[in-house]
């Protein structure tokens, strides 16, 4: 027989298969989607069959598999195809899918191998036996109930266990030990579903095949409740199910919560997950196990045969997009697996994407709402104008907030503010001459850190000492400038030193479990205000916080791209919603020097249809998605003019090749020109209809693989510029 191996190569064409012998009688002719070791040249790789032929006579003489990795294959028939349709459709060489879609335990990458934990048991086969002592009547007596682990019985006797063993009255049996175990209780559901909730339920349910859903439901309207009956529904068909969250650390409420429901059902997949964590995981699904998976992106190819429904929660948000190769987006997949299973997918959101609106409005999405709180009660939101502020000398906390954060603290209720920006400031600038440290390799200002009082570049992570004098001019007035979350948690802590403050950024939360740490501290009201950056705003549920503050809330509309106000609207919805989710009222101010713009009032108003139509306007106006197709190419190299040369010529083939319906942008510097020693320059491409760009993007992408100068990024459908 003959084997279609796919190998990594950097350097080979793309998508070649090459041939191996095996002989089917010392090997199981079922071999596709399985793991073998090949000999390449003078190396043995690992690689994946895709295909086995009979042995005809090639003229060639092919060399033989040396082994096979896999008992079972790690890539099904579904996952094959679906591998075939990410390469498609990001243009990514096969391997490079297939390796995305496996935790690193199954890439076919050498010199990888997860440890299998195994636990002893012990199981009585000989029922006849009459015990020689009193050790061995209790361990035979014990083991009548049921089996036991060896370790706990060798309490008992060591020398009982042995000689039973050696007489074969009992036998010993390995069981895979899992690194993460299941052992919650499960808590009966008992929720009065609200009105709208029930209509939603038995639309979904009720639907047959494939159909994909927009659920769009304000914060706190309870779409997880949705979302778990939906599920309880499936599992009671025999079916299993995929949810989608954006990060699992920042959410272990909902974690909780669904494994309140189905106990030890649940299978976690995420990215702070250790490697030999993700293997177990993935092959609980594998070997069916569990029948919900619920992870970050990367989940939704949990390896389940007969998916019931798929749903993605916050499904507006941007990590479901992989940001390097292949860079597919959760929810195309998503569509594409919910079509293969027959199933429904369920996107849920209280903000949704402008583009899975307005496919929503086109009916290719049915649309689902939720328009009302269990509560019904929204949080009122309030407006500060920082400008006015500064004038009273009130340069971060403004006296409105101040004001109803001393009401909060004395009411024993508990705050969330928000600041986007980690660090103490943002700065370190020369009073004197006007000199600003930035960094020396992305010519980005670097951030002082109070706490180590170092200067740390967020891009690349150059870190530094902050210098007492100014380089360029000596003068001693060299200060910090601007606001972080750590410099506003001193504020906070200067104007109420008696409250209890707790910080959730990046820098609090780099040891593995601190956020869950944060999350159930602040839950139990270990401290009274989390401050945080974007972190804090997602799906977070916490039944005391009546108070959101947001400090500077037109921060993000400054960042040139043509999504920063649906990002500031998501942003500020979001975090909005967090305020008076259960029995108290809840209040949000939003400070900031720039209040007019509509997507601060929209989300200030809770007003996502005015929103959608006043963005949808300006996306015409300015011909950017849904109105049309992105695509970016960058050009990253380390000199900069190569770059620009590269890109003029790319340019140029674009134009030349494709005369109709395309708008070509640059090449010009990126938003951000130079990370880490490497210059970036890019082009975008605007267009209707990709077909004929396709062609022409293979052949840039090929005739750019193997340039040592530059290197050539493509982006099919960016989500930032
Ligand atoms: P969302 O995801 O829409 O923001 P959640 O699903 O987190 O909202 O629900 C908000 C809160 O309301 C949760 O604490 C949840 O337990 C509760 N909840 C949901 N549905 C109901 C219901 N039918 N009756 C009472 N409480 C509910
Ligand atoms: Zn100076
Ligand atoms: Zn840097």
């Amino acid at each position: 027989m003959i084997a279609q191996v796919l190998v990594e190569l950097k350097t080979k064409g793309i998508d070649q298969t090459f041939s191996y012998h095996f002989n089917d009688t010392l090997i199981d002719k079922d071999l596709v989607g399985r793991r073998v070791l090949v000999p390449f040249g003078n190396r043995k790789l690992e690689g994946f069959v895709l295909k086995v032929d009979n042995d005809y006579d090639t003229g060639y003489n092919l060399k033989e598999i040396i082994s096979v990795i896999d008992i079972k294959p790690v890539l099904n028939k579904e996952l094959l195809d679906l591998g075939i349709y990410i390469s498609k459709k990001t243009l990514t060489p096969l391997i490079y899918c297939y390796q995305a879609m496996l935790p690193s335990a199954l890439k076919a990458k050498q010199g990888f191998y997860v440890n299998k934990k195994y636990i002893t048991y012990l199981k009585l086969v000989d029922n006849n036996y009459i015990p020689r002592s009193e050790a061995q009547k209790k361990v035979i007596s014990l083991l009548k109930n049921h089996d036991y682990t060896k370790s706990e019985l060798q309490k008992i006797s060591i020398s009982a266990i042995k000689t039973l063993l050696d007489k074969q009255v009992i036998v010993e049996y390995e069981e895979e030990l899992y690194r993460i175990s299941n052992n919650s209780e499960i808590v009966k559901a008992n929720i009065k579903l609200t009105e709208e909730q029930q209509i939603v339920i038995e639309k979904v349910s009720n639907s047959s095949g494939f159909k994909p859903y927009l659920l769009f439901g304000v914060t706190g309207s309870g779409k997880t409740e949705v979302y778990m009956q939906l599920i309880d529904d499936v599992l009671n068909k025999g079916k299993e199910a995929i949810v989608l969250v954006p990060e699992i650390s920042l959410t272990p409420q909902v974690v909780d919560i669904f494994r309140k429901r189905f106990g030890n059902k649940i299978a976690i997949l995420h990215s702070r997950l250790s490697d030999g964590e993700k293997y177990d995981e993935w092959r609980k699904i594998e070997r069916e196990e569990v029948s919900i998976a619920i992870g970050a992106r990367s989940a939704i190819f949990a390896p389940f045969t007969n998916l019931g429904i798929i749903v993605v929660d916050e499904e507006h948000t941007m990590t479901y997009k992989q940001e390097n190769n292949p860079k597919y987006h959760a929810i195309d997949i998503a569509l594409v697996r919910a079509k293969y299973h027959n199933c429904p997918l369920v996107l849920g959101s209280a903000t949704p994407s402008i583009e899975s609106y307005t496919r929503a409005k086109l009916s290719i999405y049915e649309l689902l709402t939720l328009t009302h709180r269990v509560n019904d009660n929204l949080p009122k939101v309030e407006l500060v104008d920082m400008k006015e502020e500064l004038r009273k000398g009130n340069n971060i906390l403004s006296s409105k907030l101040k004001h109803y954060l001393s009401e909060c603290l004395e009411k024993k209720e508990q705050a969330i503010i928000l600041l986007n920006r980690r660090g103490y400031s943002t700065t370190v600038v020369c009073h004197d001459c006007g000199y600003k440290v930035i960094c020396p390799n992305c010519e980005i200002a670097l951030t002082y850190h109070k706490k180590t009082n170092t200067m740390k570049c967020h891009y690349c992570n150059y870190i530094t000492y902050k210098p007492h004098t100014c380089p360029e001019c000596h003068s001693k007035h060299i200060d910090e400038f601007g606001l972080g979350t750590e410099k506003l948690v001193e504020e906070i802590k200067k104007q109420f030193p008696d409250s209890r403050v707790v910080r959730m950024d990046i820098d609090t939360t780099t040891r593995k479990g601190s956020h869950e740490r944060i999350i159930t501290a602040f839950q139990n009201h270990e401290y009274d205000i989390l401050v945080g950056t974007q972190m804090i705003s997602k799906g977070l549920d916490f039944d005391n916080v009546t108070l959101v503050g947001v400090i500077q809330s037109d921060a993000s509309l400054n960042i040139p791209d043509f999504r920063s106000a649906e990002r500031t609207f998501n942003l500020l919805s979001q975090v909005a919603g967090r305020a008076g989710r259960a029995s108290k009222e809840g209040l949000v101010i939003f400070q900031g020097f720039n209040l007019d713009h509509y997507s601060i009032k929209c989300a200030s108003k809770h007003d996502y249809e005015v929103f959608y139509n006043y963005e949808m306007n300006i996306r015409k106006k300015l011909d950017y998605p849904p109105y049309c197709n992105l695509t970016s190419i960058k050009i990253v190299g380390s000199n900069l003019d190569e770059c620009m040369n590269e890109g003029e010529k790319i340019t140029n083939f674009v134009h030349n090749n494709i005369k109709n319906n395309i708008t070509i942008l640059g090449p010009s510097m990126a938003v951000l020109p130079k990370i880490n020693n490497k210059y970036y320059v890019q082009i975008v491409l605007k267009y209707k209809k990709e077909q004929e760009l396709y062609h022409i993007l293979i052949n840039i992408v090929n005739k750019y693989r193997n340039n040592k100068k530059v290197y050539v990024d493509l982006d099919m459908a960016p989500l930032k510029l």
